[in-house]
């Protein structure tokens, strides 16, 4: 009985963990490393055990950094199943697909600049072994028992990070030994919109949790409204724009259900809404499909308009063209578009149009990476690149940071303390320094906490933390 850490050890992306339990192998997550060069090569490397000795997979959900290389697992012989909730498997296909796609371009790029006598590039998987993973999927009912195998329970548990995500609790038997773990997978904050609260853990022997925002808040929910309706009285009052780059699954949709529930209170009658995504329209369509999983506000809401989200002014502009129409407005267009970094997309069109000009704004409401031309912005650039053009950066920029799909560490350290005794925690998903604050914050609750290295394995009988020796 045993966990071994491979991925998401000491950083945020590429979850993957083994358990192994009864002479049976299982992966919890199957996730992508994200960010820089380097990060390519990773994503290619053999993995670290044979993917046909895996009984099974869990998924926690369908963000790419924890089921981004599930399509390479089965390209290198993976056949089991793939156990997750109903509405990862509908969200799923989005985004692997658009993985696959990205993965496509970026190699056909590769190979337009290939020296001669060099080998042509190769995407790291295509859209037929998406179209194979995909065949593997099987859903788990939320808070059902399931005995997949001798000697093993699980439940899937709302984690209140993006639709369908879930945490794992496992009670696993051997001889006279039990164990009771649960793998947090990504948390959610408390009280954010649509999406109801992380599930309240009673008992665990060990718990494997992440740490993202292990070192800081959020701003408070209320004071994030605030500041999103003042901008947009500003820009009001400035008859100007207003540019969103948002990821397409989960900030997309949070974004409408909060332009919905607000829209008399900001004068939106004002305003034309775009979303501006095919990606993110299709996510929203699922969204809107699973009111099973809404709070009891985004229930009642739901139930009373009939449809999400109640924002008659939105147009949801699927082709290019009708992208390319927003570029005409002078003033109250809101768009929201991705991608969410500003690494590319149509936001980038957006930009260029809306960053010349004093009278717009730009808001940045999640994190964005070194390296990005969000961040550029974000850091205050006066002048930025896109498209090959210098593009003189005359618009406002805000960054609102309330709307992280990552609860802050006051939502982490609530979520831990539903845990009778202070159970043992193996922390993962967080950079060195939130991790390490998380865990000298829940040391003080008089639990033993492990910040596992990737190749580090928890022996689950003797709880002692050691190398993988293989
Ligand atoms: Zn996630």
């Amino acid at each position: 009985m045993e966990i071994e850490f491979y991925g998401a050890a000491g950083e945020v992306t590429g979850s993957c963990h083994v358990l192994r339990h009864g002479g049976r192998s299982f992966l919890i997550d199957c996730g992508m490393v994200q960010g820089g060069r380097a990060t390519a090569i990773r994503n290619r490397e053999d993995f670290p055990f044979d993917p046909q000795s895996l009984e099974a997979v869990f998924l926690t959900h369908a963000h790419i950094d924890h089921s981004g290389r599930l399509p390479l697992l089965v390209q290198r012989g993976y056949r089991g199943p793939i156990y997750t909730t109903a509405a990862c498997r509908d969200l799923l296909p989005i985004l692997l697909e658009d993985s696959a796609d990205l993965a496509l371009r970026e190699v056909e790029r590769t190979n337009r600049h290939r020296e001669p006598g060099e080998p042509e590039a190769k995407p790291l998987f295509d859209l037929d072994d998406v179209g194979e993973c995909l065949k593997l999927l099987r859903v788990i009912r939320y808070d059902t028992e399931y005995a997949p195998f001798p000697g093993m329970t699980v439940r899937l548990r709302e984690a209140g990070h993006i639709l369908g995500s879930a945490s794992l609790e496992f009670e696993l038997r051997e001889r006279d030994t039990v164990r009771r773990i649960v793998f947090s997978g990504d948390l959610g904050q408390y009280d954010s919109p649509i999406l109801r609260d992380p599930h309240p853990f009673k008992t665990a022997d060990l718990v494997v949790m992440e740490s993202t925002y292990g070192d800081r808040d959020h701003r408070d929910r209320s004071a994030t409204l605030a500041e999103l309706g003042e901008i947009i009285d500003r820009a009001d009052h400035d008859r100007g724009n207003i540019v969103i780059p948002a990821f397409a699954v989960g900030r997309s949709q949070e974004l409408l259900y909060l332009l919905g529930q607000h829209a008399e209170q900001w004068n939106l009658q004002r305003w034309q809404v775009y979303l501006d995504s095919p990606m993110a329209i299709k996510a929203s369509e699922i969204y809107w499909r699973h009111p099973e999983r809404y709070d009891e506000e985004a229930a009642y809401l739901r139930a009373s308009f009939g449809s999400m989200p109640n924002l008659p002014n939105l147009q949801l502009t699927r082709t290019a063209d009708e992208s390319r129409v927003i570029n005409s407005r002078r003033s109250h267009a809101l768009i929201i578009a991705g991608s969410g970094m500003c690494n590319g997309g149509r936001v980038l069109h957006h930009l260029t149009h809306n960053l010349p000009r004093a009278e717009c704004h730009v808001i940045f409401t999640g994190y964005q990476a070194p390296g990005t031309l969000g961040r550029a912005l974000v850091d205050r650039a006066r002048r930025v690149n896109i498209h090959g053009m210098s593009v003189p950066v005359q618009a406002t920029i805000h960054t609102v940071g309330g709307l992280s799909a990552h609860g802050g560490q006051h939502d982490l350290l609530r979520w831990y303390d539903n845990f009778e005794g202070h159970p043992p925690v193996c922390l993962v998903h967080g950079e060195p320094e939130p991790a390490r604050l998380l865990q000298s914050a829940l040391q003080q609750r008089g639990a033993h906490i492990s910040i596992p290295r990737r190749g580090d394995m928890i022996d689950l009988v003797s709880m002692r933390l050691g190398r993988v020796d293989r």
